[in-house]
């Protein structure tokens, strides 16, 4: 046994196996050409971020698209950092959003999905260990003692001579030791960590090709930067190295903040003498705040955890719609020419992927969402809106299970046609925009508030025309007959039934005929804003509309 293979005994006696073993139990995937296998690598700490979502996206999208594969796996060696818990959630919410994994971690005490495993990367210590023993014996890894009192002064001492900070070339100290001097540390019990032994020159150039971003160039890495730390934990640079090379990941979808540890990454790969993955680093969601550009931020956004939208009540679909349309300049085109189209029939490019960070504009999602919910037809919207009840909103989940049918005809009011109504943005808004459909609820509004009837129309000629509708209704006429009949209900109390007429003489009429739809409106809504107040009339039927009138008549006298 030469001097290194005792070292590498000394630090690791229980590792017996070898990283040819462990390319034997994790061969190469069988798939076919082009496929991608990518993954979603989240640390446990605490939520679902709106710029993960987006990311885990992008690779599960890339992963479907060409018949790969798509893992979940947990990144939890930071455990100062680590919220118990989280990682159910994420996995949840990533659910939720119809992100779903091939393989993956699953949750403590959950078997996991995949042959790849473990998942978890503070169950893979076995692995790290292992491919460090052989890093040591190759003399590409060393125990480095120095304590953090060393280390801090070194910092100084660089920043007092205006040199590169970090541990690399003639000062990075204990990898001058000999194998000898560490073992005979180690023997006297001296704390360590294990580096990484870089040949890099800081004055060297190094070449790579990212996905999305193209050729790059970069200083090389010189940096021996920790692999395994004092808790026995693999860093994160080290266990990408492990986990991505092991479990056969082609592309690494991630943040472009992972842009500058690429140097490392490369020379671990290099000095393994392995294949490094395809890199595509994606631009970070950001937001405008008082006209600087900020990352999405957990303590003063929102909308930064995905747990928002669905507490809200975002259609889901909406919501990735708007995520795709961040990713690839070319979606929004694609869905004009595919308006119904399931937003998965879109395929993913690399090369149309936005480059900067992109800004997240809320009344971009909400528009889109919109636009989703109108193109569900009453079943599909239904059945939705009774799933996001059931967790968020028990009033509305009263409503819907009170009387479907009823309930499917409000949503339906000009649904079902080419331009469909766009009343909704989330189902949080539905409740509130429906209630007054419901006799109680109705009879509460009215109490509750004053009716918004426009300021300029005095109580005498409201009173007018709602005595005139309520004896002439025409519920059961056409919607064309029924507004004609509205019109003459308009005449005879003295307003204009023409719009053009009216604004040249204002001063002849009470009022014009939009005045007095909107007096219906309001009496019978409490509310200026409703669908077509024919359909809600209709819905409403005779006996309630001639209830909710008579109620208002009084109030109005009063
Ligand atoms: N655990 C890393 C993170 O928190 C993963 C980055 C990657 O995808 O490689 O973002």
């Amino acid at each position: 046994m030469n001097v290194l293979e005792q070292l590498a005994e000394l630090i690791f006696p229980d590792v017996t196996e070898t990283v040819a073993d462990l390319e034997k139990r994790y061969p190469a995937r069988d798939l076919p050409e082009g496929a991608i296998v990518a993954r979603f690598a989240p640390s446990p700490t605490g939520f679902l971020h709106t710029g993960s979502l987006f990311t885990s996206l992008i690779g599960y999208r890339f992963a479907k698209q060409t018949g790969g594969v798509f893992y979940f796996r947990l990144e939890d060696t930071d455990t100062k950092r680590e919220v118990k818990g989280s990682d159910l959630d994420l996995i949840n919410q990533l659910a939720a959003f119809g992100v779903v994994f091939d393989e993956g971690f699953c949750g403590e005490g959950n078997p996991e999905k995949g042959a790849y495993g473990p998942y978890r990367q503070s169950d893979r210590e076995m692995i790290y260990r292992t491919v460090i023993k052989e890093m040591v014996k190759k003399n590409l890894a060393y125990p480095c003692f120095c304590t953090s009192e060393e280390l801090s002064s070194l910092r100084q001492y660089q920043e007092a001579n205006k040199l590169n900070p970090g541990y690399y070339a003639e000062h990075a100290k204990c990898s001058h030791l000999t194998p000898e001097e560490a073992i005979e540390k180690i023997k006297n019990g001296e704390k360590y960590v294990m580096r990484f032994r870089s040949s890099g020159c800081y004055t060297n150039r190094v070449k790579v090709h990212d996905e999305i971003r193209g050729d790059l160039e970069f200083a090389e890495n010189d940096q021996h930067i920790v692999i395994l730390k004092s808790d026995g934990l693999p860093t994160y640079h080290f266990a990408h190295l492990c986990d991505d090379h092991f479990m056969h990941s082609t592309h690494i979808t991630r943040g472009e903040e992972w842009l500058a540890s690429l140097p490392t990454h490369l020379e671990l790969f290099k000095s393994m003498g392995w294949e490094h993955p395809k890199y595509a680093h994606l631009p970070v969601i950001m937001k405008l705040d008082n006209g600087n550009k900020r990352k999405l931020s957990k303590r003063k956004d929102e909308e930064a955890a995905t747990s928002y939208f669905l507490q809200e009540g975002y259609p889901v679909e909406g919501f990735l719609e708007y995520l795709i349309t961040i990713a690839n300049s070319n979606f929004e085109e694609w869905r004009l020419q595919n308006m119904n189209a399931n937003i998965f029939d879109f395929k993913l490019s690399f090369d149309k992927m936005t480059l900067d960070g992109a800004l997240f504009d809320l009344a971009k999602v909400k528009n889109i969402c919109k636009e989703r919910l109108a193109r569900l037809t009453k079943d599909e919207f239904t059945l939705r809106a009774k799933a996001y009840a059931k967790q968020y909103d028990a009033n509305l989940l009263e409503l819907i299970e009170k009387d479907e049918e009823y309930f499917k005809s409000i949503i339906n009011i000009e649904r079902e046609r080419e331009n469909p109504r766009k009343d909704y943005e989330t189902f949080g808004q539905v409740y509130p925009l429906i209630k007054f459909f419901y006799s109680d609820l109705y009879d509460e509004l009215l109490n509750e508030n004053p009716l918004p009837f426009n300021e300029n129309l005095n109580k005498e000629d409201i009173i007018q025309v709602l005595n005139a509708y309520n004896a002439n209704k025409g519920l059961e006429l056409s919607e064309e007959e029924w507004f004609n009949n509205l019109k003459q209900i308009t005449v005879e109390c003295g307003f204009c039934d023409n719009m053009k007429v009216y604004k040249k003489n204002r001063e002849a009429y009470k009022g014009s005929i939009a005045d007095v739809s909107e007096i219906l409106r309001v009496t019978v809504s409490t509310r200026k804003n409703t669908p077509n107040p024919y359909w809600v009339l209709k819905i409403l039927g005779e006996a309630e509309v001639t209830r909710r009138i008579n109620k208002v008549i009084e109030k109005l006298e009063a």
